[in-house]
Parts: C-alpha cells; structure tokens; sequence
C-alpha cells in the first residue's frame, strides 16, 4: 500500500482530523415534534414568543388576598373561588379574599397567598395568621423567561429540561440536525452469533451488540448487518451498497496489519484513507476515511478498543456532522491506586469511577491489561486517560476520566 496519508497520527490530530471533515460534512436541517427531539442538536436559537409564567399566579393551593401591613392575624371574607384554567372577574379589596389553586391567575387587587394549612374557615370567614410576607406564594409574569429571550442555542443538545422548556413556550416541533444513520459490520471468519453452537477456532461475535448498544444509548438507530467475512472480494460489495444509503459505514475488525486485514487497502483503492493508525492504546489500527458518499470509520476489532475508538473518535464525528457544539468534557479523579505507562501513546484503562463521602470523583484502575479482555470493561464504569508520554502515576493523583454509561 502507498502512503498518501498520515499514519499513527497523534489522537489530538486524529480529533481535528475528524472535525475538519465534520464541518465540511453538515447534515441537513428538519423539523422534528418534540418527542423524537431527545438527544438531538438544535439548530435555529429558541426566543421565547411569551413571558413565564405569562401571568401572576399562585405557587400553592390557599387564598389570595390584598397584603396589609400589619402584624396581628386578620379575618378575611371570602368572595369566591378561582381555580387553576379559569380567569374570574373578582376584584379583591383589602379584608377580603379568593379561595385559589395552584396555577390560577391571582385575582385583580390581590397580592399574596395564604397557604390553607395555614387559615382557619368559617362560612365566608378566612382567618389568616400574621406575619405573611407581601407577594407570599406568587409566582409573578416573567420571572422565568422574559419574551424575547434566547433561550435555547445553536448546537445545544436537547434533554428532557430543553425539550420541556420549549413546549412550554408553546413550540410543537423544533429545527434540528439531522440523525446521522449508521450501518454496523462485524467482521472475521472466527465470528458466530450468540446462540448458535461454536466450532473449534469460532468465538462469539461480541463487538455486534456492543456497537449496536452504544449506538443507541447515544441516540442512533443502527443497522447491523451480518458478520462480512475475511475476503476483500466478498466485503467490497457489501460495504458499498451500505455507503450507498447511509451517513456512516463502521466496521469492526480487519483493519490492522494481519494478513486478513483488508480493509485498509480496499478503502484505499476504492474509497479514501483520511487516517491510518492513531497512537493510543487501546485502539491503535483504527482507519478514517470516506467510501463513495458514506464516511467511514474501520474500528479495530479487540472489544476494548471498540469501547475506546467509538467512544472518542466515531461518536465524535456523529456529534459533528450534527455540529454538536459541547464537546462531551472529560470529568477529572482522584486515582484509588497507582498507574504505570511505559509506552508514548495515549492510554485509555478501564476503571470504576465513584463519589466518595466528600464528594471527591475518585477512580479506582481495573488491573486487567489486555484490549481482549471483556470482563474488565464490564467491571468498569469508566476509561481512565492517560497522556501520550510515558510515566508513573500514584495514587492521589489526578486523573481525565471518561465515563461510560451506567456511572
Ligand atoms: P482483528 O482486528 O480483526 O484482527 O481482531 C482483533 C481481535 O478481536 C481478534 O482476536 C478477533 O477475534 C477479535 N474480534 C474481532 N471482531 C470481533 C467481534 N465482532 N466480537 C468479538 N471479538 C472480535
Ligand atoms: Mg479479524
């Protein structure tokens, strides 16, 4: 294979690599209700079209009455009722009072709200104790969000809270990047699928359901489709017809140096190499690069470093073509116990990430090497980052953390 393009490149590199080509390779808008918008990027700010609350209201269940200085409690007569969804025309004086929900419009003249815990009724006659503050219980217009507020920004990812707030000013659907769609290989002729019996040499095809699952915890529908084989002939049609329909082809294997790692030269012939090889551990063959429309990204094959590669550079160029704008930050720990790296690349580690009773992140390193091993990464709730140099960390120490789902 020539070498047209970089190769065991820095893992800062690689990111600006993958960012650069995500810029250049925007999706599109569409407006999208408010339901299907959970973990999606805005991409037109939110102003708010009305104040909120957009009227005085009640924060308790009570009655409203026009506040009188004075310390002593005070008999009230009551005028009527005014429920949450209605707007009566009472017109509260001073010694009278409204009986209110929470929610409900504060009657025209009144000010402040007694809770009903707190008064005693007789007939038509509220006694309310002394010392309420004036405005007690009221919610006024405007003291949320003012009308013409920028609210929601550009890149902004939408939770529950975003998606609500939204609603609440009244929005039915929003203008949002497109979803990136991916189709997920496997490959290698080792691989069965779970439930089917092993022949001697065969081992199970694990890396599908972890790349389906991570997927989907972040929001994608991925098509997963059969295990390609070990045969370059046999794979190029395959992954094409994938390019053909979706953003992201991601496989899984045959992407290092063996002799049954095809990819690397066929996405060379037939497609384009953005990189080849970034210098961190695990994760080191991983390939970036383009195949007919589809991006494409080759992650190695050993378990861990699918965790590793997905999570730092696949899941980066998906937020990217959406133009995801927080960049998913590193949490930063205390180390439970010393660390050793004699080698210059990035190191990601497992380990299990915890709040002790101080309120310290602290991380505790899972002792099994190896990017084979699966049980240690379902022992972990974390990757613990260690820097490209070579060195010795101990214990006390701070570390990046990058947490996996379920910390
Ligand atoms: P490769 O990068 O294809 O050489 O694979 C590296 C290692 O990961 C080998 O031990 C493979 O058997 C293993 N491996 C590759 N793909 C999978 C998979 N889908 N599930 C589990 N292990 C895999
Ligand atoms: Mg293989």
């Amino acid at each position: 294979m020539t070498e047209a393009f970089p190769q065991r490149i820095a893992f800062a590199e690689a990111r600006a690599i993958i960012d650069r080509v995500a810029a250049q390779s925007r999706l599109e808008n569409e407006r999208v209700p408010l339901a299907r918008a959970l973990q999606r990027v805005l991409v037109e700010p939110v102003i708010a079209g009305i104040d909120l609350p957009s009227f005085d209201n009640s924060a308790m269940d009570g009655f409203a009455f026009r506040h009188v200085d004075g310390d002593g409690d005070a008999t009230l007569k009551l005028l009527g009722e005014q429920f949450a969804g209605q707007s009566q025309d009472f017109s509260v004086a001073a010694g009278q009072c409204v009986r209110i929900t929470t929610g409900a419009p504060m009657p025209s003249g009144s000010d402040t709200v007694v809770i009903k815990e707190d008064v005693r009724i007789d007939a038509d006659v509220v006694t309310i104790p002394g010392g309420i503050r004036a405005g007690n219980h009221v919610r006024r217009a405007g003291e949320d969000v003012r009308r013409g507020d920028v609210v929601l920004t550009p890149g902004q990812v939408l939770g529950p809270a975003q998606i609500s707030l939204a609603a609440a000013l009244g929005h039915h659907d929003l203008s949002l990047s497109r979803r990136p769609t991916v189709a997920v290989f496997t490959t290698g002729d080792e691989l069965r699928p779970p439930g089917q019996a092993l022949m001697p040499g065969q081992i199970y095809d694990s890396n599908r359901a972890l790349l389906q699952t991570l997927l989907i915890a972040d929001g994608y529908e991925p098509v997963a489709w059969p295990v390609l084989p070990d045969d370059p002939a046999r794979m190029l049609p395959v992954l094409r017809d994938a390019a053909f329909s979706f953003d992201l082809v991601l496989t899984c294997g045959g992407v290092s140096a063996g002799e049954k790692d095809h990819l690397p030269n066929l996405i060379q012939q037939h497609g384009q190499v953005h990189f080849w090889k970034v210098r961190m551990r695990p994760g080191m063959p991983v390939l970036f690069g383009k195949l007919d429309a589809a991006h494409f990204i080759g992650l190695p094959g050993n378990p861990v470093s699918v965790f590793a590669t997905y999570l730092t550079l696949a899941r980066r160029l998906l937020d990217g073509l959406q133009g995801r704008r927080d960049v998913r930050p590193n949490v930063r720990a205390l180390l439970d116990g010393p660390v050793r790296k004699t080698h210059p690349r990035l190191e990601f580690l497992r380990g299990l990430l915890r709040c002790d009773e101080n309120g310290q992140l602290r991380v505790m390193p899972n002792p099994a090497d190896g990017s084979h091993r699966l049980r240690a990464a379902a022992d972990s709730n974390a990757l613990i980052i260690l820097p490209e140099e070579a060195g010795e960390w101990s214990a006390g120490q701070v570390v990046d953390v990058l947490p996996l789902s379920g910390f």
